[in-house]
């Protein structure tokens, strides 16, 4: 059978559950201590990858444009190949290309030990400011997607995503702090001697960590626990925002499946405005819980979370989805269609980031709410109850996966009519 047979022939099929995570991904494991604006840190990789390769690419993105504009970045200190040092070289500023001649199928691992500087007062996924510091996509980040290669688009200066990584096994993460600050960091936190905590998971694609003097509250959604941490001088209240996340959790769950990781861990931040989303883990501004940003970044915790994307190339694929189930949450459709798609993004959902590197005062309507506006009209062509079969069966197929447009194209094919809409978008090719 042909591989397209193939594929046609899984996609018929709804499969019962998610997909389970590959038993290849790569294993990380970190450590990071945070002092002031400084974070020093080391990771190990066991990367088995599935294609052969001559290098080892890790994209560094402390030190994209946003946070390098304000004096944030990132220092490499040491490279080691199977425990043997090795010179990296940095072919641009977020690019660190480390030489390793792997097989396919064959396992090796990485070590670097790098230093972040956090920026203050920018709106972005570092920074710091006073006792409070953070950072998402701190730890050099394996930059392949399986059957492809290495992701080597350049990085974005908009308030957006350029990074692809697959899910990982995140089996250590350790992170050190001054006594009497709080931690909130990716995964389940398995240990905590008031100093040095370490949490895992099970399949994260990235990390995102905050210390400070938080003000925590817990809740759960079903079996999931909820932890919030509120920045000093925020007028938040940590419990009514663990609240708000458990009901938007639970919205999103009953629509597309169970909340795909072990707990969701969110820090409430200075300097930044609106959200950041990570897998089992959300950076937020204040006050978010006002409008449906707070739902908007909970559903990319499947969207992007569990189902991956290529961020620089396919946007559309967590943005338009996410603003898609905030609207469906929170009833904000009709306003989205009522609003104007600028013409020099009319029709191009699906438009890569570099395209609107340019165009940044557009990329909000063209993507989030044109693509939102196309999966509504969409699911209301093909009848609400079979888009939603259909959506579900798509995020259990393709569970703990970077996936294409193709791909959903393949889970939407008995819906012709929905996929007449997404191409009139420009979001299906
Ligand atoms: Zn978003």
């Amino acid at each position: 059978m042909g591989s397209v047979a193939t594929a046609v022939a899984r996609a018929a099929a709804c499969p019962p559950a998610y997909a389970l995570p590959d038993p290849k991904r790569p294993r990380l494991s970190a450590i990071v201590s945070f002092s002031g604006a400084t974070v020093t840190g080391s990771e190990h990789l066991v990367f088995t990858p599935d294609l052969p390769v001559s290098e080892v690419v890790l994209r560094l993105w402390a030190a994209a444009p946003r946070s390098a504009r304000a004096g944030g970045g990132i220092d490499i200190a040491t490279t080691k190949v199977d425990g043997r040092a090795v010179p990296s070289r940095r072919s641009s500023a977020t690019v660190l290309r480390i030489p390793a001649r792997v097989a396919a199928g064959r396992s090796v691992t990485v070590d670097v030990a790098f230093t972040l500087r956090l920026p203050t007062g920018i709106n972005d996924r570092f920074g710091h400011r006073g006792t409070t510091a953070w950072f998402g996509s701190g730890l050099p980040l394996l930059a392949w997607e399986r059957g492809r290669g290495w992701a080597l688009e350049p990085a974005t200066s908009a308030f957006a995503e350029a990074s692809t990584s697959e899910a990982m096994e995140l089996t250590s993460l350790t992170v050190r702090r001054a006594r009497g600050l709080s931690i909130i960091a990716t995964g389940v936190q398995v240990a905590d001697d008031g100093t040095t905590a370490r949490f895992r998971a099970r399949s994260v694609r990235d990390v995102a960590v905050a210390v400070g003097r938080l003000r925590v509250a817990h809740a759960a959604a079903g079996d999931v626990p909820i932890v919030v941490g509120v920045a000093p001088g925020l007028a938040d209240d940590p419990t009514a925002t663990a609240n708000a996340l458990a009901r938007a959790m639970r919205v999103h769950a009953a629509r597309f499946g169970q909340f795909p990781f072990e707990r969701l861990a969110v820090a409430v931040l200075p300097d930044i405005g609106g959200g950041i989303e990570y897998p089992a883990a959300i950076l937020l501004g204040k006050g978010q819980t006002r409008d449906a940003t707070a739902s908007h970044e909970v559903a990319h915790e499947w969207w992007y979370g569990l189902i991956g994307d290529d961020q620089a190339r396919d946007p559309w694929l967590d943005e338009s989805f996410a603003t898609y189930a905030e609207a469906l949450d929170r009833g904000t459709g009709a306003a989205y269609e009522r609003m104007v798609i600028p013409a020099g993004g009319r029709g191009r959902t699906g438009a890569p980031m570099t395209f609107w590197e340019s165009r940044q005062s557009i990329y909000f309507r063209s993507v989030y709410i044109q693509g939102a506006v196309a999966l509504l009209r969409a699911r209301r062509a093909a009848g609400a109850a079979a888009f939603d079969d259909a959506l579900r069966c798509h995020v259990r197929r393709n569970a703990h996966r970077i996936t294409t447009p193709a791909d959903l194209r393949l889970s939407l094919q008995a819906l012709p009519a929905a996929i007449r809409v997404l191409t009139a978008a420009g979001a299906l090719r």
